[in-house]
């Protein structure tokens, strides 16, 4: 959702997990997220005055025929009625493509007008530009520039980064703020040519604008992480995730799809029950809740456990965060023993979450505590 002159700009309502990686359906823990991610979704459509459609993969609008994982045009079509709709024309859409933009139609009861190279105050859309390689079978997506007086945004959908001259278009557009997918470098068949490639496309753009945000594709695997860095140090500009830039710790759940299930075991036949509506993913929610968690945010715990080096706060989030002894006062700690006891409730406020190891770093300092 971009907000700029009395508009509210969504961009691409659509939501899919990764149907089967490493052999395995998405985690149910995967699953509550992509719940809670469609519920803002629709949350957002309650509010458009436009809805932007950069091309019609599943990821990227709703669907007529929905899998349990995706987000349905059903449900979203009542608040597609009064909304402006801009749309991916034509040019490059696969027949699978061109019948699923025709069954979206249908379900919504609305053209969809094609947007391509047009401009809206604000906005303005792209031609047609590769969905990753050029003259590939996935076809052309369309980009969006939203303008105001505080810079100017693009989002650059699934380019890939993998067309130097989808690059020089966005960098025509003098952009202050780029939203990019980034190369599928999870894929083990992406040749090394084409990383080298992705990787002088990224060059490129982050040091033509202020921030980079490379996400999705690039996301599907850790190794993506060290391109952020790497882009980081190598331009001196800001390469960022999407979590980076709305200030929540980073979660790669496509990637750690196989730890998830070693770490959560999945009761036989899941999946079959979820899809029927005979279980639901209350039982996983811890990334739902650790992901929601801030530096800087005030808790209320109760001290569950004491070891030399700090103390464990149960926090109410099914996972007890570490009060580490440097931070349980202001002034020098002898033994932990000394200042808090098991069973106590304490304040504390959080400085770290680290999601992949599900730890929470907790601090004392600052924090008032209850009398
Ligand atoms: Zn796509």
């Amino acid at each position: 959702m971009v907000e700029v002159k009395g508009r509210k700009i969504v961009i691409d309502p659509g939501l899919a997990l990764g149907y089967r990686r490493y052999g395995l359906l998405p985690h149910p823990a995967q699953v509550a997220v992509g719940e809670q991610v469609r519920r803002k979704i629709v949350a957002a459509l309650e509010d458009a005055t436009d809805v932007v459609m950069s091309h019609f993969h599943g990821d990227h609008v709703p669907l007529p025929d929905a899998n349990p994982y995706q987000l349905k045009a059903q449900q979203v079509a009542p608040l597609c009625q009064k909304v402006r709709l801009w749309a991916k024309g034509p040019a490059g859409l696969s027949h699978n493509m061109m019948s699923r933009k025709q069954s979206l139609c249908k379900v919504l009861g609305r053209e969809l007008p094609n947007a391509e190279g047009q401009r809206d105050g604000p906005m303005a859309f792209s031609p047609p530009v590769p969905h990753g390689e050029p003259h590939s079978k996935l076809g052309t997506v369309m980009m969006t520039r939203i303008e105001d007086e505080d810079g100017v945004f693009v989002h650059a959908s699934d380019i890939q980064l993998l067309d130097g001259e989808a690059v020089s278009l966005i960098l025509a557009w003098r952009p202050d703020i780029v939203l990019a997918d980034g190369p599928p470098i999870y894929l083990p068949w992406l040749s090394s040519e084409k990383r080298a490639s992705a990787w002088d496309n990224a060059l490129q753009l982050a040091r033509g604008v202020d921030t980079l945000i490379l996400d999705h594709h690039l996301l599907r695997c850790e190794e993506g992480l060290s391109w952020l860095d790497r882009l980081s140090s190598e331009t001196g500009h800001d390469v960022i995730c999407a979590a980076d830039f709305m200030g929540r710790p980073r979660c790669l759940l496509e990637a750690w799809r196989t730890r998830l299930y070693r770490e959560m075991p999945v009761p036989d036949g899941w999946h079959d029950a979820y899809s029927r509506g005979d279980t639901d993913t209350s039982a996983y929610r811890d990334y739902l809740d650790l992901g929601e968690l801030r530096p800087g945010m005030v808790l209320e715990g109760k001290v569950k456990s004491i070891v030399s080096f700090g103390a464990f706060v149960d926090v109410g989030l099914g996972r007890e965060g570490l009060v580490h002894i440097s931070e349980l006062s202001e002034g020098w700690v002898d033994k932990v023993s000394d200042v808090v006891s098991v069973g106590d409730e304490v304040r504390v406020k959080v400085l770290d979450v680290d999601l992949e190891k599900r730890h929470i770093a907790l601090t004392m300092k600052g924090a008032k505590q209850p009398d």
